[in-house]
């Protein structure tokens, strides 16, 4: 059983790191990014609720966050535990969590120069959703998925002014819910800024030392 979150600014590399942790400990990946941009897709009441928000860079307000992540884990694939991607990110959704016994929190800290670079060139694939990078990651075919064959494209919110707002976001209201999780000796900070093994083995680690004191 492992309850785990993955906090850390835009670009620090939560959807990658998460993707990994997910496969290699067998729970599922519940991103609210990804949840509003496929009610977005699918043209919801919801999905359209989130939009005006997103498309600023604003974070969606917390009772209607709060209510779709606690529907989501309260599904049977959850009963094994989760990864929260990109959720708490403020001080009420962390409250919000308070009794759900998390036993992780893994919090991606980068140098905020790194960001711009990572967020600006981020392409992601339409069809499954891996995340390149022009100057860094580049397909092998502009604008093509080497994975899937899928179009790549690029977020609206991954413009310069919206990483700004995004940030901004993050110091005004993310760090309370970091700080609330730090108070109570749950978090992992690791550094981010690294080559990604070594990001993902300074995870590993961690969640070894998480999985350990379980026993
Ligand atoms: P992400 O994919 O995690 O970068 O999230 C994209 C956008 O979805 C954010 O900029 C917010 O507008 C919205 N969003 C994602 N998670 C949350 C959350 N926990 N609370 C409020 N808004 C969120």
């Amino acid at each position: 059983m492992l309850r785990m979150l993955i906090m850390g600014p835009a670009g620090s590399g939560k959807g990658t790191m998460s993707e990994r942790i997910c496969a290699d400990y067998r729970i599922p990946h519940i991103s609210t990014g990804d949840m509003f941009r496929e009610e977005l897709k699918l043209n919801t009441e919801l999905g359209q609720q989130a939009q005006s928000y997103m498309s600023q860079g604003l974070l969606v307000p917390d009772e209607v966050t709060i209510a779709m992540v606690k529907s989501r884990i309260s599904r049977d694939d959850c009963a094994n535990g989760y990864l929260l991607d990109g959720f708490p990110r403020s001080l009420p959704q962390a409250m919000a969590i308070s009794d759900l016994d998390i036993d992780a929190v893994i919090n991606l800290k980068i140098d905020e120069q790194l960001l711009v670079d990572r967020i600006v060139e981020r392409r992601i694939c339409r069809n499954c959703g891996a995340i390149y990078n022009r100057i860094s990651l580049p397909s092998k075919v502009e604008g093509v998925c080497d994975q899937c064959g899928g179009e790549l494209y690029q977020r609206s919110d991954d413009s310069y002014e919206k990483l700004r707002v995004r940030l901004d976001s993050y110091h005004n209201e993310t760090q309370a819910a970091v700080d609330y999780f730090r108070d109570r000796g749950l978090v992992y900070d690791i550094d981010a800024g690294q080559a990604k093994e070594d990001v993902y083995r300074d995870i590993q680690a961690a969640l070894a030392e998480v999985k350990g004191e379980e026993k």
